[in-house]
């Protein structure tokens, strides 16, 4: 049953990625999807497959969320296709392992770009209808290395960008709270994707498992359900929190 909702989620279109599990968890409570993704072949995956498994309506568009005049376009295909929007969620990413006397300028940039820019443009463009409307969710998608201070998949400019969207959630949570737009940030840990899976060797991965209190990688679903109970109506008191999703790796 949907619930007359829309929840826009960036990145979905990764197939054993983070995103599309947000999807799927946001669909299974009945929100309605739009999948934004670079790679517009596998947003449409993403949302074929989120339409066959919940019975929801879905879109999907290839948008840069970097480019502020995709990021319109989009937004505005999926205004004129889908019930209001409700939510978005932030999980478009990208890491940068570098170490920080070897990245380039364009490196550095470019991760700020996807990570803080693509948020910041996402929000701006749908935050004031949300507002208008009296009810909105945003949940970006930080990472424990902003925690930790990077890691394996996160140098400096990982680090220093996810770290970046928690300021810029806590004080849009803070401008927002009157208007009943809810701002939150989920900062995972290890987690099972397809980044993890092709970047990590089998003897790194045990020792770091080793490392967690709960003994194993996260899976998407770990994720996907704390975005997803962020996302409900219910949730409107909690904003401008961070959820560790961690196993542990990171107490503090
Ligand atoms: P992933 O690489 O599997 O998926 C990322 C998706 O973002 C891809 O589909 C890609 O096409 C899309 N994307 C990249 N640049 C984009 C752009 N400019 N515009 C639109 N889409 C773009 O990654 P994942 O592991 O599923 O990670 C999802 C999010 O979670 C990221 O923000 C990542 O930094 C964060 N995260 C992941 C982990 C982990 O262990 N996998 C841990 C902490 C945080």
């Amino acid at each position: 049953m949907t619930n007359n909702r829309t929840a826009i989620v960036t990145g979905a279109g990764s197939r054993r990625g983070i995103g599309q599990g947000i999807a799927h968890a946001l669909a299974g409570q009945g929100w309605n999807i739009a999948v934004l993704d670079l790679d517009e072949a596998s947003a449409k995956d993403t949302a074929n497959a989120v339409v066959e498994a919940h019975g929801v309506a879905a879109v999907s568009a290839g948008c840069d969320v970097t480019d502020k005049a995709a990021v319109d376009a989009a937004v505005s295909v999926v205004e004129s296709e889908l019930p209001e929007i409700g939510a978005l969620v932030n999980n478009a990413g990208i890491t940068s392992p570098v170490p920080f006397l070897e990245v380039s300028d364009e490196e550095w940039d470019r991760v700020f770009e996807v990570n803080v820019r693509g948020s910041y443009l996402m929000t701006k463009r749908v935050v004031g209808g949300m507002a208008e409307r009296g009810f909105g969710r945003v949940v970006n998608l930080s990472s424990v290395s902003a925690e930790r201070g990077g890691g394996v998949f996160g140098g400096v400019a990982y680090s220093a960008a996810k770290a970046g969207l928690l300021g810029f959630s806590r004080a849009l949570a803070r401008e927002l709270g009157p208007s009943g737009v809810t701002v939150n940030s989920v900062a995972p840990g290890l987690i099972d994707t397809d980044i993890t899976a092709g970047k990590l060797d089998p003897e790194r991965k045990a020792a770091m498992i080793a490392d967690i209190p709960t003994r194993r990688a996260g899976r998407v679903s770990d994720v996907a359900d704390v975005v997803a109970f962020l996302c409900r109506p219910e949730s409107g008191y909690l904003t401008g929190v961070t959820y560790d999703i961690n196993g542990g790796s990171h107490i503090h």
